[in-house]
């Protein structure tokens, strides 16, 4: 198949998770977080395997080891989005719901924009690492549309403005893959640093957004699952390697 077409489909994939914001309105709360945690847990040892055993290797071979630097800027620009998202969620005066609403799409609209980047950009390294990394997305992005929808409900959104605008934004990571698709090739050599900024992103988002969740838990039994998902997320990633 056409590696525009693969592409095409996975941001499209990725952009329709907006939609299980939805399943807040019919499970119950509790339901849910406990089923949820499993996958953020899995998804977290998706992100952690994506950026090390697929993004950080492929970029080493495109451009050298030095390239591995550049994932210092994909942990500064998410540390920076969600920096100034809750700055301005907590602390300016008059800073309600409704406009923690507002940054949140803008925030969400920007990180989907890179995921959509993200998976352009693996895609045109290779199949495997463009599977890989359309995996890591959509394992982390059900939570976070699930976040995002329950941040715009909150905000005062009524339930179909909410679930329209998380899908506008989520199709950001069409735009993002479609500008990437074009524009990256007139840049060459600039494929590997984009590759190691990912894996920045990557272990941005699963050490600072997914693992935290993970030590809300408490109890044997539950944390003893929690680090199977986890191992199992690497493992399922570390699998793909053996897929051509
Ligand atoms: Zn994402
Ligand atoms: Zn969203």
């Amino acid at each position: 198949m056409d590696t525009s077409l693969v592409i095409l489909i996975s941001v499209l994939v990725v952009s329709l998770i907006s939609f299980v914001g939805a399943m807040t309105l019919v499970l119950r709360k509790k339901q849910m977080e406990n089923a949820l945690i499993f996958l953020v847990s899995f998804s977290a040892g998706s992100c952690f395997g994506g950026a090390f055993i697929h993004l950080f290797p492929e970029a080493i071979e495109e451009g050298g080891a030095e390239v591995v630097g550049f994932a210092i800027i994909g942990i500064l620009v998410f540390f920076v989005m969600e920096k100034f998202l809750f700055w301005q969620h907590c602390h300016k005066p008059g800073c309600h719901e409704h406009t923690f609403a507002y940054m949140n799409l803008v925030g969400d609209g920007i990180h989907n924009f890179i995921d959509g980047m993200v998976i352009a950009a693996s895609y045109l390294a290779s199949t495997q690492l463009g599977v890989a990394s359309t995996i890591a997305i959509v394992l982390h992005e059900i939570p976070q549309e699930i976040g995002d929808f329950a941040v715009l409900i909150k905000g005062g959104f009524a339930t179909s403005k909410a679930l329209l605008v998380n899908f506008l934004t989520a199709l950001m990571a069409v735009v993002g893959a479609l500008v990437t698709f074009f524009v990256l090739p007139s840049f060459e050599g600039q494929l590997a640093p984009l590759l190691a900024f990912a894996a920045g992103g990557f272990i941005y988002i699963a050490g600072t957004d997914l693992v935290p969740e993970l030590h809300k838990e408490v109890g044997t039994k539950k944390s003893v699952g929690i680090f199977i998902s986890l191992v199992l997320g690497v493992i399922l990633i570390w699998l793909l390697r053996f897929v051509e």
